[in-house]
């Protein structure tokens, strides 16, 4: 180990979750759990947040990765969810400006209604107006410029192939991309446990502890060792995703009746269009119900990504076991022949695809030509308040984006019921140490402030002996670090959610028993262990075609 730096192990420790009293437990640890666990803690209230799983492995790790500023909101006339969208994306930029990049996003202009480029005009005018603090506290080179519109040659230019009918030019927005959406939720985790909080992965909520109408507690198992126990907490937010009303139900509280849809993208190892996603509207029939400005085709997204391209998003009504959801083959292959027929010069096959993800999100019902309408709102429930017991809140999410505002949200009402005032944390200062010289791009790009607790873990000032693996680049150090600092304890949970290796295509079969053989040597495992954690990899790309 370095001597110049401090390295605080925290390994996975159930004992604190055992013998303390928390102000609030908060169940599922993804994108909403993680960043509600940052702000209680940030307001001083001490708290836990657990997961079933690892960390971020359900919806959160499955998403577009752009985080939108509520253009789209601008057709629904909704100004008020149009301002939310923007304050929480900048303050996703402002607190991971490493995991975060300005994206431009366009979409095709055509006709002479509600499409076409007066109307593009008119639109990026009032949402360039509306957005005009969307740089408030970014740094120069993360601020988003304004929206434009472009002429139809700068936008064949841009996308050649394009075969709208009556294609007249093109919107030009700028989102942000989260390049890296499952470590932006391990940096909320983390932040909140720099302010106190404590995290727990693999720590499932069985059943909300009530008595006499009130919440007292969780009833968790631990997964690696099944020990049951309880956490004892005087609120409990529930924010386990699409498992929220299982929860409920299995706790004898009223449920909120959902229904759910399963969400696809695909990623193919294709560049298609490297500088700007691009909007096109896809074959399938969709009429916005709640939007002022209805439109009858589904859009599909092409968002160049790490260095191929994420597509999607496709929607189908799901009913069944919401531990069963995988993409499918058939889900892979559907969304590749509506490309093919949206855009046909792409020429795009089933083997370019090199992954696939699949969520649930809320719906609100099916229309008329039989396409999926989503909720349009999250919901946040206050138990007590609709007949419940008191000291349970329910979050429903319906976009990545809005987290931050919503977990505000959820901590206003517990100190607002709780009498307290937030007694804001300041942020402790991460690592004094050195981070060496020829490393310092990669660690800051991954782990922005925490690149010096990373390199704490180097265990010799010899270069030669730092890299696990040198294509793709992952350090030794990198490795200790997930697992003793951030509870990896699973290979799905270092390729997936620590390093994204795996979620662009599948790694390469040395990498996987590189990996495998070096998680070994760190928690034990003998080799029948190291087989079962790359056939639990391989399980995931189970949905690609033979020749991948
Ligand atoms: C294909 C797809 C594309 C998307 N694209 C975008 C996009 O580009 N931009 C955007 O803003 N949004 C997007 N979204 C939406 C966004 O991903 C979700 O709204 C958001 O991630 C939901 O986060 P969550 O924390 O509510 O749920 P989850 O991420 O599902 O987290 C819930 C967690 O609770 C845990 N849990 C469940 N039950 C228990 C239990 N009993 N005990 C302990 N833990 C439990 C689960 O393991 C899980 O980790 C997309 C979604 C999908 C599916």
């Amino acid at each position: 180990m370095c001597p110049e730096f401090q390295v605080h192990t925290t390994m996975r420790d159930l004992s604190p979750f055992q013998a303390g009293h928390f102000d609030v437990c908060v169940i599922g640890a993804g994108v909403y759990g993680a960043a509600c666990a940052h702000s209680l803690a940030a307001a001083g209230l001490k708290t836990a947040v657990i997961d079933k799983g690892d960390f971020c492995s359900a919806t959160s790790a499955n998403s577009l990765k752009i985080l939108h500023g509520g253009l789209r909101y601008l057709q629904h006339g909704n100004l008020v969810r149009m301002r939310e969208t923007i304050r929480a994306r900048r303050e996703f930029m402002r607190f991971a400006p490493h995991l975060s990049k300005a994206l431009a996003c366009a979409i095709p202009t055509f006709g002479s209604g509600l499409r076409s480029p007066l109307a593009a005009r008119c639109a990026t005018l009032l949402n360039n107006a509306i957005g005009s603090d969307r740089n408030l506290g970014i740094a120069g080179d993360l601020a988003l410029p304004p929206g434009r519109t472009i002429s139809r040659e700068s936008f064949l230019q841009q996308f050649p192939g394009t075969t709208v009918p009556g294609l007249s030019g093109g919107l030009v927005w700028y989102d942000t991309l989260a390049g890296n959406t499952e470590r932006l939720v391990l940096e909320y985790l983390w932040a909140a446990r720099d302010l106190g909080a404590l995290p727990c992965n693999y720590l499932r909520a069985e059943r909300i502890l009530t008595q006499n109408g009130r919440v007292e507690g969780v009833l968790v198992t631990d997964v690696p060792s099944g020990q049951p126990f309880a956490i004892n907490a005087s609120w409990v937010v529930n924010a386990a995703g699409p498992w929220f009303d299982e929860l409920l139900e299995a706790s004898g509280i009223p449920p909120v009746p959902t229904r759910w849809t399963k969400a696809v993208n695909i990623v193919v190892r294709r560049e298609l269009n490297p500088d700007c996603a691009v909007g096109i509207e896809s074959n399938e029939e969709y009429s916005d119900q709640d939007a002022v400005l209805k439109r009858n085709k589904r859009f599909y997204f092409f968002v160049p990504w790490r260095g191929g391209t994420l597509i999607g998003t496709s929607y189908k009504e799901w009913r069944g076991s919401r531990e069963d959801l995988l993409p499918t083959r058939a889900d892979t292959e559907e969304i590749v022949r509506e490309v093919q027929a949206i855009h046909p010069s792409w020429g795009l096959e089933p083997k370019d695809v090199s992954f696939a993800h699949a969520g649930l999100l809320p719906m609100s019902g099916i229309d008329a030509s039989g396409a999926v309408q989503l909720a349009k709102h999250s919901l946040i429930v206050d138990h007590g308040k609709t007949g419940g017991p008191q000291g349970l809140l329910s979050l429903r999410s319906i976009k990545y984006t809005t987290a931050p505002v919503e977990a505000d949200k959820v901590t206003a009402i517990i100190l607002r019921d709780t009498g307290r005032r937030p007694a804001r944390q300041p942020a402790p200062a991460q690592g004094q140490g050195r981070v060496p010289a020829e490393l310092a791009p990669l660690l800051h790009s991954r782990y922005g402030s925490r690149a010096p607790r990373v390199a704490g873990h180097l265990a010799a000032a010899d270069s030669d002996t730092w890299w696990l693996s040198r294509e793709p680049p992952l350090l030794r150090a990198e490795l200790r670090y997930f697992i003793q600092e951030e509870m990896a304890l699973h290979l799905t949970d270092v390729l997936f959610r620590r390093t994204g290796l795996g979620s662009l295509r599948c790694p390469p079969a040395g990498l996987l028993t590189t990996l495998a053989e070096a998680m070994a040597a760190e928690l034990g495992w003998d080799g029948a262990r190291q087989q079962l954690e790359i056939e639990q990899v391989m399980r995931r790309f189970a949905m690609l075609p033979q020749e991948n």
